[in-house]
């Protein structure tokens, strides 16, 4: 075993693993990392086919997000955002505004303050914190309630656990996380009111249903209100609900139970930390005239960074983390609006600051490369990269059907769900004990292309470097590697 190897062997304890299984095999040593690609200590190449949990957008070692890191670190590392500015941090935060509200135009943009932090747990915490003082100060709720989706994942701190809904993470813990409400989330493949019989197609095309979903959201938040206690606030993941399985929604449904909290008082709170900075596309002419509400502002439809965009939904709370600097360094941001701001507005004594921060809250290093990665999101060659990734990964995912381990395949933009199953007829899922996902993932690693699965449903999450052979080898290992793992009876 080589000694890096064996040094995480004795020492480290890795993430969301069962360790061990992970003690019973060498693990890879990543050592290098270039686009698309990734080197071992071992001198073998691997494709990241997940973008390193998500998080990369350019590729690994970008030579624009190198040199804004290097440049930001011959002036400064870090200084604390606890009673001083920074530039980085200061443009970074205005650039992000202008982001959020592509269609302010000249008005002022609702979503007009950043408040930094780490990663996408924090980036929850904060927002939810703010909601639940911002309804409590504003008088609207005594104590806030809130309500997020069925198999929702917002992080791992207590607060963003407490708003999730996946018993295999956060059920050991229920004694720890204060209660939250849950309502149905639009899995058309799974759905109870989906009477269409399995096809192979993406279940939201052939779905045969009346919206039911939407409508046990309205009367979610109609019994809540009932109570005479309205949710402070709705909390999800826009287009695609990632840890839950990448959960894609149909088009329209966002629009419509978005609508729904709003008339209900209820804040919104988007957890854009994985679909965020043009994961779900946005940028496709078709998908912009279809879906933006009303007159694009001036100058053409903009290049839509954010998933809530594409529903034409603005929401009160925007979380970022992950792809926020590129995937290089942890840094993420909550955005609100002017009126939750005001709500902590008062004379020192009154003591209503927030009282809330991280010690490498706006890292100038982390600032300046989420400064160079909104540079290349915006230029003409990334958004036609994105734009071509996105169908050759459309055509690419199609060669799939034929197998007959694959039940549905859920494309969102430039994420990819693809959900493994006994049989598609019956749509019979795989016991998650039986490892289909993480044996097909094996499979796929000794063919050099690495991903993590979620439960049942195997991730592709290419960074946006991924050339349309990269593409077309990602697939092809994934088909190969299903055959390998789960039709050859292969354990
Ligand atoms: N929200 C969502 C939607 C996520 O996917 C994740 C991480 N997978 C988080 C929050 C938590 O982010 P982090 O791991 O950076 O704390």
């Amino acid at each position: 075993m080589h000694r890096l190897a064996q040094l995480d062997h004795d020492f480290v304890w890795h993430p969301f693993t069962q360790m061990r299984d992970w003690l019973k095999r060498e693990p890879l040593v990543i050592v290098a990392g270039h686009g698309a690609r990734l080197r071992d200590v071992q001198g073998r190449e691997y494709l990241d086919a997940n973008s390193s949990i998500w998080t990369n957008l350019h590729g690994h070692n970008h030579p624009k997000l190198n040199t804004a890191i290097h440049q930001q670190l011959k002036k400064i590392a870090h200084s604390s955002a606890l009673g001083l500015a920074n530039q980085p941090a200061s443009l970074l935060a205005a650039k992000l505004v202008a982001a959020a509200n592509p269609a302010a135009a000249g008005r002022r943009p609702k979503l007009n303050k950043v408040f930094f932090s780490d990663d996408g747990s924090t980036a929850v915490e904060v927002a939810l914190k703010l909601a639940y003082e911002h309804a409590r100060r504003t008088g609207r709720v005594e104590k806030p309630k809130f309500l997020s989706l069925d198999g929702a994942y917002h992080g791992d701190t207590l607060g963003a656990a407490s708003l999730g809904h996946i018993d295999l993470f956060h059920k050991s813990f229920s004694r720890l996380r204060f209660p939250t409400d849950r309502v149905m989330s639009p899995y058309c493949y799974r759905c109870p009111f989906n009477r269409a019989k399995p096809e192979r197609a993406d279940a939201r095309e052939y779905r045969k249903c009346n919206w039911e979903c939407v409508g046990v959201v309205e009367k979610k938040f109609a019994a809540q209100k009932r109570k005479r206690n309205p949710y402070a606030a709705f909390v999800f993941e826009p287009l695609i609900q990632g840890a839950a399985g990448m959960i894609s929604q149909p088009h329209g449904w966002l629009r419509r139970v978005a609508e729904i909290a709003r008339g209900q008082g209820a804040l919104l709170i988007a957890d854009e930390v994985m679909t965020g900075f043009g994961r779900t596309g946005g940028s496709e002419s078709r998908l912009q005239a279809e879906r933006w509400p009303g007159k694009p502002p001036q100058g053409g439809t903009p290049n839509l960074l954010f998933a809530c965009q594409q529903e034409g939904v603005q929401p009160d709370f925007l979380c970022l983390a992950k792809g926020l600097t590129g995937g290089y360094l942890p840094m993420a941001a909550t955005l609100t609006t002017q009126k939750v701001f005001a709500s902590f507005l008062g004379e020192y004594g009154e003591f209503k600051t927030f009282f809330h921060g991280h010690s490498y809250t706006a890292n100038q290093l982390g600032a300046a490369a989420a400064l160079a990665s909104l540079e290349i999101l915006s230029a003409g060659p990334s958004v036609r990269a994105r734009q071509t990734l996105q169908k050759v990964l459309r055509d690419e995912l199609q060669t799939l059907w034929p197998l007959p381990n694959v039940g549905d395949i859920r494309q969102v933009g430039l994420t990819a769900g693809i959900e493994l199953v006994r049989n598609w007829r019956t749509r019979e899922p795989f016991d998650l004990r039986e490892r289909a996902g993480i044996r097909v993932c094996e499979a796929m690693a000794r063919r050099g292309v690495l991903t993590r699965p979620v439960g049942n449903v195997i991730v592709l999450i290419p960074p946006y470097c991924t050339t349309p052979r990269q593409a077309g080898r990602m697939v092809g290992v994934l088909k190969t590697a299903i055959i390998d793992a789960l039709q050859s009876g292969a354990t």
